[in-house]
Order: structure tokens, then C-alpha cells, then sequence
């Protein structure tokens, strides 16, 4: 299976796996603390799933984006602004729907609308995804970009297409990129 779509196949569990942790460190911290803590068992359990549902999303897709300065920010400043809105979520809807409810809506929407800002913000923009991925010689690494014939002018060899589309699509992440 192509690395991408086992990719997209591993964002999909972030459903699944985020309602297991939930349930664990919902039942660890009911188990554990005495009743009066009830509430911060709830934070507990809402903050520890949205902490792991970002983490994994995080290192699901941290190789494929192209890291900018201000990508960095934007997806620390959004990461930030979901979190606190879901923590007032949390916090606003405990006395409506009960604690357990509260802290899943508070730590998996803040987590699920996180992941779906970061792909507006880790989306290639017009410009990267034109830029021509450099074409390099898979003997010696020269550039071969611009020419119009097979031949390595830094070593001489003599390349097919194949061997210069294998060679491409072994890096990965240009891959993804067409
Ligand atoms: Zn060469």
C-alpha cells in the first residue's frame, strides 16, 4: 500500500484510538480519586485525550509539511485558540450534560478542530506545490533540472526516465507533493 494512503488510513483511527485513551484515563481516574474530584477527573480525562490526539496527528504529519516560520505559529496560535475553546465548552456545558459528556466535547473538539484547521494550514500553497522539485542524478547528485536530455553532465552516466522517476519516487515527500 502507498505510504500515503496508510496514512490516511492511520488519521482515520485517530477516532477509535482517541475514544479508547478516553475511556481509559476516564475509568483510571474514577478508580484512583475519590469522589470529590470529580471534576478534575473530567479535566484529566478531556485534557489527556485531546494532549494524545495531538500528539498523534502531530507525528502522523509532521514529515509532510513544509515547515515555515509561519506555519510554526499558525499552528501553535490555532492549537492554542481550540484548546482554550474547548476547555470553555468543557466548562459550560458539565452542569448541562454531566462531566463525562463535558470532557469529550471539550478534549475531542478541541482536538477534532485543531486537526481540521491544521489541513487549511499545512496545505501546500499555490506557489510550493508549482515549484519544480529539483531532479537529481541518482549516481552523483548533480541537478539535472532544466535539461532537456537523460545524460548527467556533472558524471556522464546515461539514465532512462524510469530511473529518474524511481529515483523520485523514492523521496518521499516530493511524492506527495504532484
Ligand atoms: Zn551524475
Amino acid at each position: 500500500m502507498p505510504r500515503l494512503v496508510s496514512k490516511i488510513l492511520q488519521s482515520i483511527l485517530v477516532v477509535p484510538f482517541g475514544a479508547i485513551v478516553f475511556t481509559l484515563i476516564a475509568a483510571l481516574t474514577e478508580e484512583l480519586l475519590p469522589w470529590q474530584y470529580a471534576r478534575r477527573s473530567a479535566v484529566m480525562t478531556g485534557g489527556g485525550t485531546w494532549l494524545f490526539m495531538i500528539v498523534y496527528w502531530t507525528a502522523l504529519w509532521r514529515s509532510y509539511v513544509l515547515w515555515t516560520r509561519y506555519r510554526t505559529y499558525r499552528t501553535l496560535a490555532s492549537g492554542v485558540l481550540c484548546a482554550g475553546a474547548g476547555a470553555a465548552v468543557g466548562y459550560f456545558s458539565a452542569p448541562l450534560w454531566g462531566l463525562i459528556i463535558a470532557s469529550g466535547l471539550g478534549g475531542g473538539g478541541a482536538a477534532f478542530a485543531w486537526m481540521g484547521w491544521t489541513t487549511v494550514i499545512w496545505r501546500q500553497t499555490r506557489e510550493e506545490a508549482g515549484a519544480a522539485a529539483p531532479v537529481a542524478c541518482p549516481v552523483c547528485g548533480y541537478n539535472l533540472s532544466g535539461l532537456k536530455h537523460t545524460t548527467c553532465p556533472e558524471c556522464g552516466a546515461s539514465l532512462t526516465l524510469e530511473q529518474l522517476l524511481s529515483r523520485q519516487r523514492s523521496e518521499e515527500v516530493r511524492s506527495l507533493k504532484s
